[in-house]
């Protein structure tokens, strides 16, 4: 039987999100691509408890994780009946529509058809009777923003999820929403941007500022730019990294350029004399602004956790160290 560390609580920091009453882990944990059902069962579920007995408290997911769609929400229920479960009211878990999930016209975007059913599907995948957060994955330009906000609101009504967020949209369309939901009573409290120092269009948006406005909060992912920010690329293409897996679609070899290398290179340097490797360095610069209530991260071994934990022993940069970074990244 999974017994919880007792101590877990003092690893972490957490931040409130927005004006809710939900707090959030500094780092949270995704489920993205590295716990599906080509994944071997007993290495996740040991590494899903190793982030919660480090104070991990919220565990992401969506209707088409895995690989194959579907199957991280499966593998996240069988660890919760594995012994999770028992801890149930002391973590967040959520699930997400709106990308490709079935064949035909109401398996994608932002009908209610869809959201209605895959909520639907996702609780049965998991085993449960309800997600702490429902997101509604992407803008969908072509239905009224109205149908998908009801779609959230009866989700809720429903008893299904306890809150909703809203997954890559830009700040003129949370606004957009939030006038919407604020109108519903919708509990709308987080957004999820993509954010890393190879992708910080949230900046240029003032993304971090509309949350606040609307008083709800940010997490956001591939804050390793899908590992690219890891001092594995430096010296080559491990056979075990997602470029080189055939199967992942979303990064590939020809990612990895001299280009990159060269930054690497050159941010190893400034993270050395954090006394950090580069993702400890690029996770902590993820969270560095305070409105960033948590960064997701996730990983395809335990050695990689145990490495990201770490970060929480330096979250702070000088003025210096940052300009540095922006001079490499420019
Ligand atoms: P990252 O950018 O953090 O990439 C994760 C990958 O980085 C791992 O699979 C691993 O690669 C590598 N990695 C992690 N830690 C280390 C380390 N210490 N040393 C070396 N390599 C490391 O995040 P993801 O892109 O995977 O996304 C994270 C989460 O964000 C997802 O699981 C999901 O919950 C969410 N997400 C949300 C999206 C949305 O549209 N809302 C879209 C994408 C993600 P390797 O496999 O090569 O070992």
């Amino acid at each position: 039987m999974f017994v919880a560390n007792k101590d877990r609580y003092e690893k972490m920091i957490y931040r409130r999100l927005g004006k809710s009453g939900l707090k959030l882990p500094i780092f949270s944990f995704g489920l993205w691509l590295n716990f599906g059902e080509v994944n071997d069962y007993e290495e996740c579920k040991n590494v899903i408890f190793e982030a919660f007995n480090n104070g991990i408290t919220h565990f992401d997911l969506a209707n088409n994780y895995g690989p194959p769609p579907g199957s991280a929400e499966k593998l996240f229920g069988n660890v919760l009946n594995d012994g999770l479960m028992n801890y149930r009211d002391e973590f967040i878990i959520s699930t997400k529509a709106g990308y490709f999930m079935w064949e035909g016209p109401y398996g994608d975007w932002g009908s209610r058809k869809y959201l209605m059913a895959s909520i639907d599907q996702s609780l049965k995948r998991l085993g449960i009777p309800y997600v702490d957060i429902f997101y509604h994955h992407r803008f969908d330009p072509n239905t009224d923003l109205r149908e998908t906000m009801l779609a959230l609101r009866d989700i809720v009504l429903q008893g299904k999820a306890l809150y909703v967020g809203l997954s890559n949209y830009n700040s003129e369309q949370l606004r957009r929403a939030h006038l919407i939901l604020d109108e519903l009573n919708v509990p709308y409290v987080i957004t999820q941007p993509s954010y890393s120092m190879l992708n910080r269009w949230i900046e240029k948006d003032g993304l971090l500022e509309t949350q606040t406005e609307l008083k709800a909060g940010t997490i956001c992912f591939s804050v390793l730019q899908q590992g690219k920010l890891t001092n594995k690329y430096i010296g080559g293409i491990p056979e075990d990294s997602r470029a080189k897996k055939a199967y992942i679609q979303f990064l590939n070899e020809k990612d990895i350029d001299e280009t990159l290398r060269e930054k690497l290179i050159k941010l190893n340097e400034i993270a050395k004399k954090r006394n950090q490797s580069i993702a400890q360095m690029a996770l902590a610069w993820a969270v560095r602004n305070p409105k960033m209530t948590s960064a997701l991260i996730s990983v395809s071994k335990m050695s990689q956790l145990k490495e990201n934990l770490e970060t929480l022993k330096n979250l702070t940069f000088t003025e210096d160290e940052l300009n540095e970074i922006d001079q490499v990244l420019k």
